[in-house]
């Protein structure tokens, strides 16, 4: 079969690969049909292959191809993958943390093998294996175009848990997102903020162009350089690269607020944070990764009953054959496409 294959620093190719098979009765085959760009992906092939190249993609829509005998899903279902293999079963699942499966090294995630050191394959192949398909592998709901819902399972989601905990426990409070390097999980992070309720849902960026999607979905659009002096929300989502913008962010949190950061400073391994400030103010951080399977219900669940459309974050769309080539483009959300079995046969 067809993988996507970063095979050097900046370099992607189809390489012809095995194509993976059935081994136990919880495993499921997938095609997948629509495959978004995640953030980290560009970041990933900058860096390029550690030891061997690595299979590409982890946001996708797939159509099911074959299923072990446990598996209740038939050929033909389209599904969202969980991007974090889990087994569902073990205590760290069940609590919820399907991103820290107890069966799998750290990391294990499908397109990510220089994080975890183990190739799980990735999205932009013919065939995937999903081994544990009852718990990874969510039904799409009825209606929802794979184009529009690829970003799901993980940038969507990981927008939606940034700021539905702290909506839950504060209802109707407003929330600020605080974009800096990460412009679709923070637009991502607002359109949540609105279908749960906020009272405002500002949007605050250095990017002109983020600005103009902030407010297109409908958030207040706070134009920043990151260095004035901001306004308090009790409720703040932290979203980019720059530690400037973290500092912002701190700076933007009201006495006993919230800052959730979704970032990931890996160019930054000891970023300084004022403990004395979150401190005497009260503040609580949290960060963390978004915990794909267990998250993939309730945020489907969302998009199906029309109160969020990850499509107006969608900037670019691209034809599987031309993935390749049009991979690594700039686009705030990038997702390549082909046609199900089921559109593709007479
Ligand atoms: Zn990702
Ligand atoms: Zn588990």
């Amino acid at each position: 079969m067809q993988q996507l294959t970063c095979t050097g620093s900046g370099a992607i190719r189809w390489l012809d690969v095995p194509d993976p098979e059935l081994s136990g009765p919880t495993d499921a085959l997938v095609r997948p049909v629509a495959v978004a760009r995640c953030e980290l992906d560009p970041l990933l092939v900058a860096v390029g292959p550690g030891t061997a190249p690595f299979a590409l993609g982890h946001e996708a829509v797939a159509e099911v191809v074959a299923v072990g005998d446990e598996v209740d899903l038939a050929p033909g279902d389209l599904v969202l993958p969980s991007f974090q293999l889990c087994c569902g079963r073990c205590t760290t699942c069940r609590r919820g943390f399907t991103g820290c499966c107890e069966q799998y090294q750290v990391l294990s995630d499908y397109g990510m093998q220089p994080l975890s050191g183990i190739e799980h394959g990735g999205m932009l192949s013919d065939l995937v294996l999903v081994p544990h398909a009852p718990s990874m592998l969510t039904p799409l709901p009825a209606g929802l175009d794979p184009v529009a819902v690829a970003s799901v399972p993980d940038n969507v989601a990981d927008g939606y848990r940034s700021v539905a905990p702290h909506l839950e426990a504060h209802a109707g409070a407003d929330v600020l997102v605080v974009s800096h390097g990460l412009p679709a999980i923070a637009s991502y992070a607002a359109q949540s903020a609105l279908a749960l309720g906020a009272g405002s849902v500002t949007e605050a960026s250095p990017d002109e162009e983020v600005l103009a999607l902030a407010e297109l979905i409908g958030a207040e659009p706070l134009r920043t350089d990151l260095t004035d002096r901001p306004g308090r929300w009790p409720i703040v989502v932290d979203a980019g690269t720059r530690v400037e913008g973290l500092q912002w962010a701190i700076r933007a949190t009201a006495p006993e607020g919230v800052l959730h950061s979704v970032s990931y400073y890996a160019e930054e391994p000891t970023v300084p944070m004022p403990l004395g400030r979150l401190y005497t103010l009260g503040i609580t951080f949290r960060t963390g990764r978004a915990h794909s399977a267990a998250l993939l219900p309730e945020v489907s669940g969302l998009v199906a009953a029309g109160r969020l459309d990850p499509s107006l974050v969608t900037t670019t769309v691209v034809d599987w054959d031309d993935a390749a080539d049009r991979y690594l483009e700039p686009a705030i959300k990038l997702i390549v496409t082909r046609p199900t079995t089921q559109e593709t046969s007479p």
